[in-house]
């Protein structure tokens, strides 16, 4: 499964899942589930520019783009992030004159199954897009397919609240209820942008991935190191592009290495790291022995 198919998949499902939710608020007139359906338009948009974004980041590296498209999908996950905040504010907007006045709810059993129906539906194209995500390495299906798991949980929470409001008569918690979401959804969005800007800003890889190329290194320099080809390893840096990896450090070999020499041990590291780690970029800076810094990363 490509993550287009599955965002178009997706696509399809939370045009689905809206229709259904929108139909429940109109049964009902409840601002929570209004709430719930308001997140479901978020899904379709987002859907929509997570598609567009891995579209664009499957094109390959070009003269005007050496390194890729593949940040083009964090820029999907920032838009995501920002309609998230819209949706917050439009559901507050709509459940402030219900708190100060709170209205019982029509329809309640109809409206109530009709949402559930929605939910099913969300939790199957939820997990779907998250496994299909993580095969792929895309991060904007698997937030994705996280975003529609959180909604999955939200929706619950809002039909058991609905139902409590029934049987109690507290027809406030309705509007209370509503303005929960809002506040989960502006949760979700903030963590979504978040990592996103961190892709955006070229951070690091996570410590235990920087581990398993320290750890990658150590092996392939194992044999290098002992007998003297190889001096040290520094400058390690290291920085991500949706999908792709980008690694680069200084190696210093002695100073009487051979180009020829140099360049196979270059092959050497970067071939390791490919081998174990996908979508993996290596540049090597070869120095001579006086530019030893006798720190940072050792070879052990
Ligand atoms: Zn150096
Ligand atoms: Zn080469």
């Amino acid at each position: 499964m490509t993550p287009t198919l599955a965002l178009t998949m997706s696509l399809l499902v939370a045009g689905a899942v809206f229709g259904l939710k929108w139909w429940a608020y109109a049964l009902t007139g409840s601002v929570a589930l209004y709430s719930d359906a308001l997140e479901s338009i978020v899904n379709i948009v987002a859907a929509g520019a997570a598609l567009i974004a891995v579209l664009v980041s499957r094109r390959p590296a070009d003269a005007n783009h050496p390194y890729g498209h593949t940040k083009a999908e964090y820029f999907s996950a920032v838009l995501e992030g920002v309609l998230i905040v819209l949706a917050a504010l439009a559901i507050v907007r709509e459940a402030w004159p219900k708190l100060i006045k709170p209205e019982p709810i029509a329809e309640l059993g109809p409206g109530m199954l009709v949402s559930l129906g929605a939910s099913g539906l969300n939790v199957l194209l939820g997990w779907f897009l998250i496994q299909s995500g993580r095969k792929a390495r895309s991060p904007a299906v698997v937030a994705d397919g996280k975003h529609i798991l959180t909604d999955v949980l939200t929706s619950v929470g809002v039909l058991v609240g609905i139902g409590l409001a029934w049987l109690s008569g507290w027809w406030i918690l309705d509007p209370l209820l509503a303005i929960a979401v809002a506040v989960n959804i502006v949760w979700v969005g903030w963590r979504l942008v978040r990592d996103s800007v961190g892709g955006l800003m070229d951070e690091a890889v996570p410590e235990h991935d920087l581990a398993t190329i320290h750890h990658i290194l150590n092996q392939a320099l194992k044999g290098l190191a002992s007998d003297g080809r190889v001096l040290e390893v520094h400058d390690l840096r290291t920085r991500r592009a949706g999908p792709r990896t980008f690694v680069e450090f200084h190696l210093v070999v002695p100073g009487n290495t051979s180009v020829e020499q140099a360049h196979q041990i270059c092959d050497r590291l970067e071939n390791a790291l490919r081998a174990s780690l996908d979508g993996v970029h290596t540049t090597i800076h070869v120095e001579p022995d006086h530019k030893a810094k006798h720190s940072t990363f050792r070879i052990g």
